[in-house]
Order: structure tokens, then C-alpha cells, then sequence
């Protein structure tokens, strides 16, 4: 492995910025240096990055994905290769991606699977939550087990979606006690699905079938009251951590907001999504275009009595949101999102996103909306220490992973499938968006996967990284 001095550059972490060179020896970061200073100590580098005019930060955390996800008879269109790829063209390094257990299905089956799928294929390192989809006995032993031997120490359970995933407050209930033993995180999909079937069922018998109804039929007061209750549950199973998973309401943003307030062991991560596509011009365009929108919790009316985009952002810079992830999970707009033409319940639900989130998230710091230390904590650092990666991933500091990338603020990128996109969609949720800024070379364990706007990484490079409990709490 090479040694690689990167030089020239200004230093971002959450803490400040500096001038200062970084030096990479094989996968790990050596030394920071100075600038000037490798030279005067006789280094000698087999590559030098010049990162002159240009930030150099800690490789991005996205720690919410589905890559190969099933969903009925078809699939989330990325594959661990065709993902992890997308995500190191946007500046990512490390994903953790959702493995999944379904009604009947045994967790470590389900653990087992997305190894599977995943060794081998993915050119940056990835890791694992588990999703809880059948909460029982069993299921309760193998998460203890999982968080003690696996590296998978936080388990995603959903208040929606009766038909699949749900799990009733019994069950919450029973998990969270679980995690008040076994140290793990509970990541929480905060909608109350009862009550959301019955209005889209209403929705639907009125012939209300566009894919606005989508999110009419999910109202924000009933992912704040979701957001409420798993917060009073998980308090009553004794202070557990609890992480609300892709946030896009004010209601749920004050709930959160209060619990942290009474010293309550509660974050959150929102997604790009809900800070900048609205109802209005995206889920309301005509001839079924909206579909391409269609994700849950929904994207929001600009015209709700909040105004839920201001205050995601304002809940990013106050730190009531911890973390901004993508909720990537992919699907054609092409025999895939046409599957609800006639019934918007029927359209898969998500958005491909693992690509863009560095950047749309900076184009937040152009506008004002929150700090470039900021952006460096809510999508490298705080996900890497929220996860138990802390700090061989989130930091540039000696001893971590060589994970870097080098950002060019003077530099533009244009999103979208006439622009950059490397996702496996034939659509893009932000077609046409131009960033104030471009993802100049990336480097996953000291290997650098994107550089000169060509991918030089390689598929199996990517490891499986065990994780440690929330390091927040531990
Ligand atoms: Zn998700």
C-alpha cells in the first residue's frame, strides 16, 4: 500500500478548521503535519494530493441505506456494488446498510443474507443494523446475541406499515427493555401506521389515487405522536437510547426536542429529502411524475401550519438533529414506481439518494442554514460516533482510517441523470440541482476509489466493519 501525503489543504472537523497536511501510510493515517513540515522532516510520499483551495474532511457516514431491499415482488435497484459505488462518487465511506427480518423469518437468516450479499461487492466499508420485523422470544435472544458477537448494535423497529414491518407497543415495549440490557440502540420509524391505513383506505374509496395522496394520507401529527410515544416507551424501559430514523416534521422535531431537554437519551437524523423537495413541486407534478417522490415518512406541504423545512434546519444547527443520513432505497420510476399508477398505496416507497447527500447537505452551508463544521459533524463524525465506528471512521486524526475526501469549494456539480448520478435509477429526486461545490478525490482506507472525475475503486475492497455500542453512552 502507498504512502500518500495530502497537501496544501484546509482541515474541516467539527471543532474548527486549520491549515495542514495529511499523511497516509497504507489504510491509516499516520501523522497530520503542518504545512511544510513533511518536508523539513524528510518524508517521502509515493503520492502527493495538492488539495490547495480546498477543504479536506473525514469520508462520509451514511448510516441509513437499503441496498437489494425487497419490497413485494421486486427489489431496491442498487446493489452493494452498484451502491457503495454511487455512495464513493459522493464523498461516502462508509455505509451501514438496513439487513432485514420479515414476519416468520429468523433474525440471524436475515443477518446471514445481507452478508452475503454485501462481502465481496462493495468498493468502501459498510456495516449493519438489523431490522426487527417479528418481535418474539427468539428474536429478542438473537438481538443480544447480534450486539455481543455480530458488530451489529442498534435494531430498527417500525410503528407503520402494519402489513409488513409493524410492531405493536408490546413489542416496542419488549425490544427496548432487551436493549436496556444488552446496550444497543433502537432506531425507530415514528409513524402510526393504524391510523395512516385507515385514511389512505378512505383516500383510495374516494378515488383519490394520485400520488399526492401519498402524503395527505400521512399526516405530520401522526408522526409526531409516534415520535411521542416511542419516546414515553423507551423512557419507561428505562432511559434507552432511542434514534428516530429519517425526521421530516416540526411535530416530531419538538418531541424530540423536549425529551432531550428532560435529559432523555433521544436523537435523531433527517435526509436530504425533507429539506428541500416539498408536496407542492414535486409529489403534485402531473402524469404520475410525482411517484418519483413517493418516500415515508412523506415529503411535506410548504403550506402546513409548521414550516417544516426551516425548522429540520434549524434542528440541525441546534443539534436536536444528530444526523443526516439518505434513507437510500432506489427504485425505477419505470415498471417499478408505475406499479401504483392507479393506487398511490402501491408505489414503492423510497428515493435513491447515497450519492448526493454530502453535497445537497454543503449547499445548506452556501445558504446560510448551518456551519461547514457542522456539515463535516451531521454527516461524517456525528453517524461514525452515534454507530460505535468512532474513531477509526468520522475524524481525520492519527490512528484512524485512511477515509478522506478533498472538496472543492470553488467548483460546481449539477445533480441529476443529464449530470452527475451514478445511481442505479433512470431518475434522479433532484434533477437539474447545481451544488456550490464538487467532491474533488476520495480515499477508503488509503485507497483512493474517485479521482479526476473517474472511479478508481474496486469492488471488494470494502470491508465489514464491527461496530461497538453508541459511543454517545459508552
Ligand atoms: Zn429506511
Amino acid at each position: 500500500m502507498a504512502r500518500i501525503l495530502i497537501t496544501n489543504g484546509t482541515i474541516v472537523s467539527p471543532s474548527g478548521r486549520y491549515a495542514s497536511d495529511v499523511f497516509i501510510d497504507g489504510e491509516t493515517i499516520q501523522a497530520i503535519f503542518q504545512p511544510g513540515q513533511a518536508a523539513s522532516l524528510g518524508i517521502v510520499a509515493d503520492k502527493v494530493i495538492d488539495a490547495t483551495g480546498k477543504y479536506v474532511i473525514p469520508g462520509g457516514v451514511d448510516v441509513h441505506t437499503h441496498m437489494e431491499l425487497p419490497m413485494g415482488p421486486i427489489e431496491a435497484t442498487d446493489t452493494f456494488e452498484t451502491g457503495s459505488n454511487a455512495a464513493a462518487w459522493g464523498g461516502i465511506t462508509t455505509i451501514v446498510d438496513m439487513a432485514l427480518q420479515r414476519k416468520g423469518e429468523n433474525i440471524q437468516d436475515g443477518l446471514a443474507a445481507w452478508h452475503q450479499k454485501a462481502a465481496g461487492n462493495c468498493s468502501i466499508d459498510y456495516a449493519f443494523h438489523q431490522i426487527m420485523g417479528d418481535i418474539h422470544d427468539q428474536s429478542l435472544k438473537d438481538m443480544t446475541y447480534l450486539v455481543e458477537h455480530e458488530g451489529v448494535t442498534s435494531f430498527k423497529l417500525f410503528m407503520a406499515y402494519p402489513d409488513t414491518y409493524y410492531s405493536d407497543d408490546g413489542q416496542i415495549l419488549r425490544a427496548m427493555q432487551e436493549a436496556s440490557n444488552n446496550g444497543a440502540v433502537i432506531m425507530m420509524h415514528a409513524e402510526n401506521g393504524m391510523a395512516i391505513d385507515v385514511l389512505i383506505q378512505q383516500h383510495l374509496a374516494r378515488g383519490e389515487t394520485d400520488p399526492v395522496f401519498h402524503s395527505i394520507s400521512r399526516p405530520s401529527l401522526l408522526e409526531g405522536e409516534a415520535t411521542h410515544r416511542a419516546i414515553v416507551l423507551s423512557q419507561v424501559a428505562g432511559n434507552v437510547p432511542l434514534y428516530i430514523v429519517h425526521m421530516s416534521a416540526s411535530e416530531a422535531l419538538n418531541e424530540v426536542a423536549r425529551a432531550q431537554h428532560e435529559g432523555l437519551n433521544v436523537f435523531a437524523e433527517t435526509c436530504p429529502q425533507y429539506l428541500y423537495l416539498t408536496l407542492e413541486e414535486h409529489l403534485s407534478q402531473p402524469d404520475f411524475e410525482g411517484a418519483k417522490f413517493v418516500c415515508s415518512p412523506p415529503i411535506r406541504s410548504r403550506h402546513d401550519h409548521h414550516h417544516h423545512q426551516s425548522d429540520l434546519w434549524k434542528g440541525l444547527r441546534m443539534n436536536e438533529l444528530a444526523v443526516v443520513s439518505t434513507d437510500h432505497c432506489p427504485f425505477c420510476f419505470k415498471d417499478q414506481k408505475t406499479l401504483g399508477r392507479n393506487d398511490f398505496s402501491k408505489i414503492p416507497n423510497g428515493l435513491p439518494g447515497v450519492e448526493h447527500r454530502m453535497e445537497l447537505i454543503y449547499q445548506g452551508v452556501v445558504l446560510g442554514e448551518l456551519s461547514l463544521e457542522r456539515w463535516v459533524e451531521t454527516c461524517c463524525t456525528t453517524p461514525a460516533r452515534m454507530f460505535g465506528m468512532y474513531p477509526k471512521k468520522g475524524i481525520i486524526a492519527p490512528g484512524a482510517d485512511a477515509d478522506i475526501v478533498v472538496w472543492d469549494p470553488h467548483q460546481k456539480t449539477t445533480i441529476g441523470i443529464n449530470g452527475k448520478h451514478h445511481m442505479n435509477t433512470d431518475y434522479s429526486a433532484f434533477e437539474g440541482t447545481v451544488i456550490d461545490g464538487k467532491v474533488d478525490t476520495v480515499l477508503s482506507r488509503g485507497m483512493v476509489v474517485v479521482e479526476n472525475d473517474t472511479f478508481t475503486g474496486r469492488k471488494g475492497h470494502g470491508k465489514y466493519v464491527k461496530r461497538d455500542l453508541c459511543q454517545y453512552l459508552h
